[in-house]
């Protein structure tokens, strides 16, 4: 018999109801089964000790052996501490204690040798060690299981009530002892033979007590598997479940849209990679199931095209498409660019956005629900309630990171309802999704876009359109303007166009906006009139202003464009070669590449010029270093990751699936890989989990949907 790690963690001895209760507030932990998976952050060298006058940094965590010789009570604002005088062969150093006082007076041996542990404190060359961590050196040594010491996570409040590491350690011994140390395989035969994995219960025990450097190593390896390996299942397990249940809207149309575009209004050649895109969108179109598709391109990869031809197919098969865009510029940027393209193929198409008037307002309503409107382009306007379709097909998020999950779902209830006589209800109320297709930009590191968007199917544009040449990056510093702008007047003598791209950063924005107007003023005496023509666009400004002088400078009107971020997504004007960001240490790493995107559209050489002042953080120094090196936007996006954490990229919404206990998403990429890849496998083979030697597997992933709410970010 195995004990029943679902037993609440005040029956274990030794912890009682008062550390029962710090356990539950403080770590999460409630059973035996939660303190079995409190895994160590690290562990510390235990054959290691310090000489005292070896101690160098402050706030580092040592170990020492010595003999406390004196004990003194030293008075203080409130109250008084304890000082001892704690000394090795090499010197003396404090021990100091606010509380506890007493029972340290009289338990502590004097003159005894001690092992300390703690972290130091050094004021005036000389060390002290608040509140150490004390055992004597006999006992230290006879219970040394192993060189490496577990260092548990832990609160402050933990440590001020005495649930030290060293408590954790012990009530860890006390759980091993009860439960024998025998824990139930979870994952199969088949995957641990052909991964050469230790056991669940080997692992767990040298992850607790590493008995060398190699089996922790193992039972690291195995336990970061399993975690990753349980993540990947549930969420290709929800892909499956989702395309078998969700029915999607057949297109099985011909495609005379489709076709005629292709053949007669195509205005270049597309790449292979958008070509194999296409594929596999059509095949998903064309499936029973509806489509969840990410698709991933890197900037100015021509994701937009691709996006249309996808609406062409919904077209085809008598549906109506929509696409949305963060901003409006953008969005009217696609709704220039494909009403170009709509005219040609007679395809009615309108946009709507936050300033769209009450008049045109009601036109598109009305005839977005009599169907007369086949493409609908806009921002977050188009997902307010009130605007409702005749026959939604297809929806299209583009720069999907700017939106969250919310919006994908709100797409998903303007789907037209299923015809009455159909009795399958899985889909909610009778409606079915439209197909959903979200496009990004900001290359996704692999790791993070398989954990995130593991339950979305996802396809690459790894490619861009012939012809490009590679952007020329440079960081220069602010006193090197005037070369700058030497440059600037060279490049607008060839006929290219310049953007000049100023931080705009919420909290600041008083302070950036002024940064901006000076520079703005600053441009236009060097640049004057008539000469020169000068666009400015900026948050601030009504859209009918701002999509002014974007046109002016899309139509070649103005030269120079000062702008702040909100140019950053999306906005094509192929003449462009030249993007100047200011102060572009500011910025973080997927933004300067989105910003350096808006060149090198065209055929020409572009350049992107990254101006900042000489005070430059480690961090900033590395993302411009970035920058520089190269242009590859899954580059840039890894380099990213290791900055900024999973978390930071991905935002809140997503932290459940980041919330890992012993995978690290930066770290284990490959780990991730191989357990997606055996996940995979698992369900291809044995789809249902119902195979005898999958019963571990099964039964594991039924018991952590029913004990831990960790898969509810899911749904
Ligand atoms: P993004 O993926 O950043 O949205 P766009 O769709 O805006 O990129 O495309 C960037 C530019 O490349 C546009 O000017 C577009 O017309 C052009 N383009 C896209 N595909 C091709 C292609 N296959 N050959 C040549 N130019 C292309
Ligand atoms: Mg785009």
């Amino acid at each position: 018999m195995t004990t029943n790690l679902q037993t609440p963690i005040d029956y274990l001895k030794g912890v009682g109801p008062n550390r029962a209760d710090l356990l539950r507030k403080e770590l999460g932990i409630h059973t035996y089964q939660d303190l079995i998976n409190l895994f160590p952050n690290r562990y510390l060298d235990r054959t290691q000790y310090f000489k005292i006058n070896g101690l160098q940094s402050n706030n580092a965590e040592v170990q020492v052996v010595g003999k406390v010789i004196k004990f003194e009570e030293i008075a203080q604002k409130r109250g008084k501490r304890l000082v001892a005088t704690f000394q090795d062969e090499t010197g003396t150093m404090e021990l100091v204690w606010f509380r506890g006082q007493k029972w340290i007076r009289d338990n502590l041996k004097l003159q005894t040798p001690y092992v300390i542990f703690g972290k130091t404190n050094s004021y005036n060359g000389r060390f002290s060690m608040p509140h150490p961590e004390m055992e004597l050196q006999e006992e230290h040594e006879a219970s040394l299981r192993s060189a490496m010491q577990p260092i548990y996570p832990s609160t402050e409040k933990l440590n001020n009530k005495g649930i030290t590491n060293r408590m954790v350690n012990k009530i860890m011994q006390q759980l091993f002892v009860e439960t024998k140390g025998r824990f139930i395989e979870t994952l199969s035969p088949e995957i641990l033979e052909s991964e050469k994995l230790i056991s669940k219960s080997e692992a767990l025990f040298n992850i607790h007590f590493p008995k060398n450097q190699e089996l922790l190593a193992r039972a690291q390896y195995r336990l970061k598997f399993e975690e990753l390996f349980y993540i990947q299942l549930q969420l290709i397990l929800k892909n499956l479940i989702h395309k078998s249940k969700i029915k999607g809207l057949p297109f099985d149309k011909v495609g005379e849209y489709f076709n005629s575009f292709y053949k007669e209004h195509l205005p270049f050649e597309l790449t292979n990679a958008q070509k194999r895109v296409l594929k596999e969108i059509r095949q998903d179109l064309g499936s029973k199931a509806q489509m969840n598709r990410l698709l991933q391109g890197d900037v100015g990869s021509g994701k937009t095209i691709v996006a249309f031809m996808a609406m062409l197919i919904a077209l085809d098969s008598g549906f109506q498409a929509c696409l949305i865009a963060p901003t409006e510029i953008l969005s009217v940027q696609h709704y220039n660019g494909l009403l170009e393209w709509c005219n040609k193929l007679n395809i009615s198409i309108k946009i709507l956005t936050g300033s769209s008037k009450t008049s045109s307002r009601r036109e598109i309503h009305e005839s977005l629900e009599n169907g007369e409107l086949q493409i609908l382009i806009g921002t977050h306007a188009v997902l307010e309630d009130k605007v409702k379709f005749k026959n939604l097909g297809l929806a299209i998020i583009d720069e999907q990171h700017r939106f969250g999950v919310e919006q994908r779902s709100k797409l998903w209830r303007k789907g037209p309802q299923s015809s009455p006589q159909s009795t399958e209800n899985e889909a909610s109320q009778n409606i079915i999704p439209p197909h959903i297709l979200v496009m990004t930009a900001t290359p996704i590191p692999r790791t993070l876009a398989m954990s995130v968007y593991g339950d979305l199917d996802i396809s690459v544009i790894d490619e861009l359109p012939p012809g490009r040449q590679a952007i020329k990056t440079v960081h220069r510093y602010d006193n090197n303007r005037l070369n700058v702008f030497g440059f600037i007047r060279d490049e607008i003598e060839k006929g290219r166009q310049i953007y000049i791209v100023y931080p705009l950063i919420q909290e600041n924005e008083t302070m950036d906006y002024k940064d901006l107007m000076d520079g703005y003023e600053s441009v236009s005496r060097d640049f004057p009139q008539p000469k020169y023509q000068i666009s400015i666009v900026h948050g601030k400004m009504k859209a009918a202003d701002k999509d002014y002088e974007m046109q002016r400078f899309i139509k070649g009107e103005t030269q120079i464009m000062v702008a702040t971020t909100v140019i950053e997504v999306g906005v094509n004007v192929p003449n462009a070669s030249v993007m100047i960001i200011e102060s572009a240490e500011r910025f973080g790493l997927s933004q300067l590449h989105q910003l350096r995107g808006r060149v090198g559209r065209g055929a020409e050489q572009s350049y992107c010029i990254l101006m900042t002042s000489r005070k430059l953080s480690i961090n900033s120094k590395t993302r411009l270093a970035t920058m520089t090196r190269t242009n590859d936007g899954f580059d840039i996006a890894e380099v990213d990751l290791k900055l900024r954490g999973p978390g930071d990229i991905m935002g809140k919404q997503q932290s459940g699936v980041l919330n890992l206990r012993i995978a690290d998403l930066i770290k284990d990429g490959d780990i991730l890989k191989t357990a997606r890849y055996c996940a995979k496998q698992l369900l291809d083979s044995d789809p249902t989990l119902s195979r005898p030697n999958n019963n571990a597997i099964l039964f594991t992933y039924q018991q952590m949907s029913k004990y831990k709410n960790i898969w509810n970010y899911i749904s």
